[in-house]
């Protein structure tokens, strides 16, 4: 299956740094939004992160012009009809991705593979929706991706092995890591992070450590690169209380509970680093514990 048009919707943080390692590897890429503010800031974007590449020395501007030069931008979700691949990579509500397929059906090649960067939502359940559930997969990147090296590849229950191939092949030519995970909730990576940042929250709420004892432990007793209630603020302690509902409601199992805590700092609207505020204050110079 030869792949050199890849149409990506949604121009969010995670759709513009899709189509950003998409034209670096040489594909041309239609990004489309309703958005034309979305767009023109992705557009934005790629261009500050390209640049920075090629003052570290990571990429030549020979090669950053020609990349940016396969960037196309549309707010004509019909645009899309030539690609050879889609990911779709709008906001993660279930609801706003079915009426995405629904539209974009009718103008898709039958051969088109399609797929979505959904962190949570079921692959099988979007796929049985549309007319091609053999060529529908979970295509997840992590964030942000121009520097993140793995991708998930998720297995809807109809995807077939040509079109997971296809797939793995693209990955590959993206210089990234592909591993493999069925449709399970969260797939592989959230389903082992999430409890372990939900558990680091607990052992916050029962007064076992403070935010500060608890990242530092991690990060030196465990060798991780950052804590887990500094990654939480990162990743958006909304998206952490969403991923933990998924599985708590997905696996029925109450070892998955979200924490009281977490679910309060959601409430309060204290949703980490984009809010400049969770479990640190990050209002001033250097971040603070808010506990
Ligand atoms: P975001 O809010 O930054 O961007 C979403 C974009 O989708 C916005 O620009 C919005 O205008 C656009 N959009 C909304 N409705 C649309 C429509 N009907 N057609 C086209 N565009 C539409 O969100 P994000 O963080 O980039 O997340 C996007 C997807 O990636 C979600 O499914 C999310 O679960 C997944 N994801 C996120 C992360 C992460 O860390 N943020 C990591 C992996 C996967």
């Amino acid at each position: 299956m030869d792949i050199r048009t890849v149409g990506v919707v949604g121009a969010g943080q995670m759709g513009n740094g899709i189509a950003h390692v998409f034209a670096l590897a040489g594909y041309d890429v239609v990004m489309t939004d309703v958005s034309r503010d979305a767009l023109d800031r992705a557009i934005a974007t790629i261009t500050r992160n390209m640049d920075r590449q090629v003052s570290r020395g990571t990429v030549s501007a020979t090669d950053r012009d020609a990349a940016m030069g396969r960037i196309g931008t549309t707010l004509a979700l019909a645009e899309l009809g030539q690609s050879d691949l889609v990911i779709e990579a709008a906001t993660e509500k279930e609801a706003i991705k079915q009426k995405i397929f629904d539209d974009l059906l009718p103008h898709l090649k039958p051969e088109t593979i399609l797929t979505s960067n959904t962190s949570s939502i079921s692959i099988t359940r979007l796929a049985a929706r549309t007319d091609r559930p053999e060529k529908f997969m979970g295509f997840h990147f992590m964030n942000p991706v121009p520097v993140m090296q793995l991708v998930e590849l998720i297995r809807g229950i109809a995807t077939d092995k040509p079109t997971f191939d296809a797939c793995l092949a693209v990955v590959e030519r993206l210089g990234k890591t592909a591993s493999s995970s069925e449709d399970f909730p969260a797939f592989i990576v959230n389903r082992i992070l999430m409890p372990m940042i939900n558990e680091a929250i607990y052992t916050l709420y029962e007064g076992v450590g403070s935010v500060q004892s608890i990242d530092t432990s991690l990060k030196l007793g465990a060798n991780h690169p950052m804590g887990p209630l500094e990654l939480a603020d990162f990743i958006g302690l909304d998206t952490c209380l969403a991923i933990m509902n998924v599985l708590h409601d997905g696996l029925a199992d109450t070892k998955y509970r979200p924490c009281p805590l977490l679910t309060k700092y959601v409430e309060a609207g204290w949703l980490g680093r984009k809010t400049q505020r969770g479990f640190y204050d990050y209002r001033g110079d250097v971040p603070v514990p808010t506990r």
